[in-house]
């Protein structure tokens, strides 16, 4: 039976190197067949984020054929798609790396217990994280609420080694069949936001080593303090790639602990910042409900606002205060935003418009190529003050001071608002074509005056937390 193949289905983990799966799987010495499933989980994720994940299945396909491999691509439901694919191939087995918010969990459960009852091996890898969300626990065994003491517990663990990345994968006798990735039509809801946003992703295995090097040689040293400013390129931009698995993040976790042990200065904030996103799957696998309930129950009661003309003005980027408006354009014009700019965009939202989190998130959800279910939850939560380890709510983001500060020069804020130049940047034209034409925006139009005075919005937020504590 040792000639039977094995299916490896990939899902968030497209590169070859550092791959505890792969590794376990060629340990076997049978063919293998890497497969990608579309079922209802991929399709129903944001339109950036599913055309940037069919750029980097395409990436990853090259790659495999590199190897001797194919990527195979299938449509449908999980259970069902690979039990096509078993009866297809001949395969014995099935093995992935784990997933762990609550839809994917949910579809892994059921597909190992429909494997394992049919008589097929069923075998999941970590490899996403830098530590497997039940391996970080308190002293009395539980989960951490608390990003501090699950850093201090996360640093003292030993980090998954690096592996090589396969330099053959053994094909199986003869392939089966596979859908094309052109008819997936996986940027179908991007429309014109793809051809603006393509030249500022770095798609792929390749690509994302290539950033870790760059970021480590040329802006590690400065990453502490000038990782604030969104107008200098300081952070690794690393996200795009963790999300779609194009690098582990243990791979980045040695790279920067060797320039800590070298004495690079920014390597221990930049660790730091890092574990963040392992805190964030960490809270989501213990606690299911990130995404879609107020963490502290108290704010259950709380007057938010649901969708709004004001909400929509925010999504378009027309709130009239320009550090908002400005990391809304970032988002379409590059996919992604900077990380203060989230929080200055989440905090805008939430307190001067005094908007639900769960607005905001679906937004950034849906325009992402970074999109991270687990750091988009927590990272409204935390801005919104409803989460764990949170902002308290009444600390409120002033735009307009975060922008003298972080932001002194505005080049920034004139990179992607047109209305606020006489001969505006190319990025700032780009929002223009990113956008819906629907929207009918033009760059001659005025810019807009602010939604609301600060100061009124900074109130009405404070009035309707004091009344809720009343
Ligand atoms: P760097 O500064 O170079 O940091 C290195 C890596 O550490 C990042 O790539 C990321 O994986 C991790 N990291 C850094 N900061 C955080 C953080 N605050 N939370 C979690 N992980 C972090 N991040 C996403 O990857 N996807 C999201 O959908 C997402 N949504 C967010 C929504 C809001 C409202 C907020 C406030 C933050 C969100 N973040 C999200 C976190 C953060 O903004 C991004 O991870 C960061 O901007 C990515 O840029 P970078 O790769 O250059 O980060």
């Amino acid at each position: 039976m040792t000639d039977t193949p094995l299916i490896l289905w990939f899902r968030r983990d497209l590169r070859l190197a550092d791959h505890p799966m792969l590794t376990a799987a060629l340990a076997n010495g049978r063919p293998l067949i890497p497969v990608f499933l579309l079922d209802p989980e991929t399709e129903a994720i944001g339109a950036a984020a599913k055309w940037r994940l069919g750029l980097s299945l395409a990436d990853f396909a090259t790659r495999l054929e590199g190897v001797g491999s194919r990527l195979i691509l299938r449509r449908g439901a999980a259970p069902e798609a690979l039990a096509r694919l078993i009866a297809d191939t001949g395969a014995t087995g099935v093995m992935w790396s784990r997933a762990y918010d609550p839809a994917s969990i949910a579809r892994d459960t059921a597909v190992k217990t429909a494997l394992r009852a049919a008589g097929y091996g069923a075998e999941s890898h970590p490899g996403f994280l830098l530590a497997e969300p039940w391996q970080v626990e308190t002293g009395q065994g539980g989960p951490y609420r608390v990003y501090t003491p699950f850093w201090k517990a996360l640093r003292q663990r030993d980090i998954a080694p690096l592996l090589p990345a396969p330099k053959q994968l053994p094909p199986p006798e003869s392939w089966p069949t596979s859908d094309r990735l052109e008819d997936w039509q996986m940027g179908a809801a991007m429309r014109r936001g793809a051809a603006v946003c393509l030249p500022h992703q770095a798609v792929g295995e390749a690509a994302a080593l290539t950033r870790l090097d760059d970021f480590l040689d040329q802006r590690l040293a400065r990453y502490a303090e000038a990782r604030d400013f969104p107008a200098t390129p300081a952070t690794s931009r690393l996200s795009e790639n963790l999300t779609y698995g194009e690098i582990a993040p243990a791979r980045i976790w040695h790279a920067a602990m060797h320039r800590l042990d070298a004495g690079d200065s920014g390597a221990g904030k930049f660790l730091s910042e890092l574990g963040w996103r392992d805190f964030a799957w960490h809270l989501i696998y213990h606690f299911p409900a990130l995404a879609t309930e107020n963490w502290r129950e108290e704010w259950d009661g709380f007057p938010w606002r649901g969708d709004s003309a004001d909400a929509e003005r925010w999504r378009r980027g027309l709130t009239g205060e320009p550090f908002v408006d400005a990391a809304m354009r970032e988002m379409y014009v590059t996919g992604t935003m900077h990380n203060r700019a989230r929080m200055i965009a989440a905090s805008y939202l939430t307190k001067h418009l005094m908007t639900d989190w769960r607005v905001g998130l679906a937004w950034f959800a849906d325009c992402l190529t970074d999109w991270d279910p687990a750091s988009n939850a927590m990272g409204w939560q935390w801005v919104a003050g409803s989460g764990p380890d949170a902002a308290p709510y009444f600390r409120i983001f002033n735009p307009a001071t975060q922008a003298e500060k972080f932001d002194p020069n505005a080049v920034y804020r004139r990179r992607f608002i047109a209305e606020l130049s006489r001969t505006p940047p190319a990025d700032a034209l780009s929002y223009f074509d990113a956008v819906p034409r629907a929207w009918a925006l033009s760059p001659d139009s005025a810019y807009p005056k602010p939604l609301i005075a600060l100061d009124k919005g900074r109130q009405r937020a404070l009035d309707a937390y004091a009344a809720r504590k009343a």
